[in-house]
């Protein structure tokens, strides 16, 4: 039987979400990837299975888009099968703040950092391990928080829009013990202006989880993290009002809910 004809071309996906592909596995396949958005993504042999785990930006465009599954086969010869990602949009909240302008500007110096901090982290995000480093399912990195809040939500300042809410707010108290959603490595772990002390985890195939405002962290830098290890504690610092957690995830550079995380088996 050819692969084609057993491959689904369409997969629904909506704005900041995933979308969770797997393929059967077929006699003289030795590699897969999804090319998307530019990106390459690797698939991964599981079992009798292929798998992979696709991010949809927050911002993706509302449609019919077009992806393909490059499937290279032992003797070399690579296929080329065009799939077909339905995104829907999600309606997420907008609030307009009209605010004192010395609380939307940022001195030089804070803005010179927040600028370097943003390019380092966008290319730690870039980077995509081409393996699976986690071994059960996601789990919550706050016992008994199963929802978060304020994520997509887009807000307004002065009319200026900012870039949508990219993660998601749970509550925690200081000093809550925050876990590791899933086994990975560390990537980061350190003090950022906007999110506080931050922690970074690489759980393979472009996907990363983030962990902001901590008041410790309990984790060092290229170290692997075992799911719902204690990484650090809540806490309030960076640019927040009170404490929490801002769980956020990056999926291929996508801006995903990071509950979307949960669904994968
Ligand atoms: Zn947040």
């Amino acid at each position: 039987m050819l692969l084609a004809t057993l491959l689904l071309t369409v997969f629904n996906a909506g704005q900041g979400r995933i979308v969770d592909m797997t393929f059967p596995d077929e006699a003289g396949v030795k590699s897969m990837q999804v090319v998307w958005n530019d990106k390459k993504i690797p698939v991964v042999r599981n079992g009798s299975k292929w798998e992979t785990i696709v991010g949809i930006d927050v911002d993706a465009k509302p449609g019919d888009r077009e992806a393909a599954v490059e499937v290279t086969f032992a003797d070399g010869h690579t296929d080329r099968r065009s799939v077909t990602f339905k995104i829907e949009a999600v309606k997420f909240p907008t609030t307009e703040l009209k605010v004192d302008d010395q609380y939307v500007q940022l001195s030089p110096a804070n803005q010179s950092r927040a600028a370097r901090e943003a390019k380092e982290l966008d290319q730690i995000y870039a980077k995509i391990t081409p393996e699976i480093l986690w071994t059960k399912p996601f789990a919550t990195p706050v016992t008994g928080q199963t929802k978060g809040s304020n994520f997509g939500h887009r807000r307004v300042f002065n009319g200026q829009p900012r870039a949508p809410h990219a993660g998601s707010d749970l509550k925690a108290s200081t000093g809550t013990p925050i876990h590791a959603t899933n086994r990975g490595r560390v990537v980061l772990a350190k003090n950022l202006f906007f999110t506080g002390n931050t922690v970074v985890i690489d759980h393979g195939l472009g996907i990363y989880t983030i962990y902001a405002h901590l008041s410790r962290i309990d984790v060092k830098m290229a170290e692997v993290v075992d799911v719902n290890q204690v990484i650090g504690l809540a806490g309030a610092t960076g640019r927040v009002t009170g404490p929490h957690l801002h769980w956020a995830t990056r999926i291929q550079g996508a801006r995903v809910d990071p509950f979307s995380l949960l669904s994968i088996e």
